[in-house]
């Protein structure tokens, strides 16, 4: 019975969604985190729609009120309303909050496998659950390294992504830029074509003027043949430049722009999607992770460093909370929740990163295989 001796009644809505967080969770293949991310996007919010924190998730999933309990001044009842969750199931969730229940396949599950190194012994730190939490331990002998706990480093992570990720005027500006470059290729394309096109009707007409001397017998036959051969040559050439011209500078445009494309929803696709997609994001984003102490080094690799460098080089403000960054690496403190981000680069900074990211797509190759449906 709720207030007033009024029968707690279930809410047909959110009801169904708590039986599958406890569900979820007791498949014993996801982590706190993970699931709250995935609750909310299946519609389990909190009061202000955001994503459940995890210590709140914690605490719904240990209260016994789901399976039809009530706990009144520390005295437990069997509650008038209707259970949500069933009993076996709760107790299951409780077991693998505890730590007694350890699932087959649960041990490859960890989110940031293989992916955090020891920042001391640089061996990669293994995951374990305890009470809930999923922690990266470092299994080296003597090595002092203390546990991370994995909503630590996820939060991190995303404070490192916001450094990464370009702002609205910026990618305004860099489509822009794009847009002119394009101009500018196509423009340069023609000329190109129509310069090889000229060439070619010239050798057409000595390769008919080398018929001709063939037939008025001013040449050999021998000599002809080789001539031939070599005028044929050259046409070939040019129709592999053509080809080049036509589809090499298209796959470096497209490469670019699927680049752009990709930096432009990073954040949001951390935010949203799942652990295995933040994975494949580390791959790409970050070349290196490792951990000491209260600090986290991420290692921001090619072509999104270069942009965080123009970035940092242009500011040198009063940027004591920012991250320092050492070679290619951002170390962030664990407990710095808000990083001050740098001021935006002006278009000049943008056409100088536009340009080497075109003069060198080698880095974005990557991107060609990368299953990224953003
Ligand atoms: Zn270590």
């Amino acid at each position: 019975m709720g207030e007033g001796g009024k029968m707690k009644e279930l809410d047909l809505i959110k009801a169904p969604l708590i039986r599958k967080m406890f569900e979820l969770y007791a498949t014993g293949t996801t982590g706190l985190e993970e699931l709250a991310l995935k609750m909310h996007s299946l519609g389990l919010t909190n009061t202000k729609g955001n994503v459940i924190r995890v210590s709140v998730m914690h605490k719904m999933l240990q209260n016994p009120f789901y399976k039809g309990l009530i706990r009144v001044k520390g005295k437990t009842y069997i509650g008038k309303h209707i259970p949500i969750v069933a009993s076996k199931t709760f107790q299951k969730v409780q077991d693998i909050m505890k730590g007694k229940i350890v699932l087959k396949g649960l041990k490859n599950n960890f989110q940031y496998r293989k992916a955090i190194k020891c920042g001391l012994c640089h061996y990669s730190l293994i995951g374990e659950r305890q009470k809930g939490h999923v922690y990266y331990r470092c299994h080296t002998k003597h090595c002092i390294m203390k546990t991370i706990r994995e909503d630590a480093v996820s939060r991190t992570l995303l404070n490192a992504f916001e450094y990464v990720e370009f702002y609205p005027q910026e990618i305004k500006n860099l489509s822009e830029l794009m847009l002119e470059i394009r101009e500018d290729w196509a423009s340069q394309k023609a000329d190109l074509l129509k310069s090889i096109s000229l060439q070619r009707n010239n050798t057409q007409t000595r390769l008919a003027r080398l018929t001709d001397l063939l037939v008025e017998d001013t040449i050999t036959k021998e000599t002809y043949n080789q001539k031939k051969e070599e005028i044929l040559s050259e046409l070939l050439l040019m129709k592999e430049r053509e080809d080049e011209i036509t589809a090499q500078k298209e796959t470096i445009l497209t490469r670019v722009d699927n680049f752009l494309e990709l930096v432009k929803r990073l954040i949001e696709t951390v935010k949203k999607t799942n652990t295995t997609k933040m994975s494949d994001l580390l791959k790409i984003v970050t070349s290196n992770l490792a951990a000491n102490g209260k600090e986290l080094m991420i290692s921001i690799a090619s072509p999104f460093f270069e942009a965080l460098q123009m970035r940092l080089l242009q500011y040198s403000g009063e940027n004591r909370k920012m991250a320092r960054t050492e070679n290619r690496t951002l170390v962030f403190s664990l407990t710095d929740t808000n990083p001050i981000k740098a001021p935006p680069l002006t278009k000049k900074e943008l056409r100088t990163y536009l340009e080497y990211l075109l003069s060198d797509t080698q880095n974005l190759t990557q991107l060609d295989d990368e299953e990224f449906s953003l």
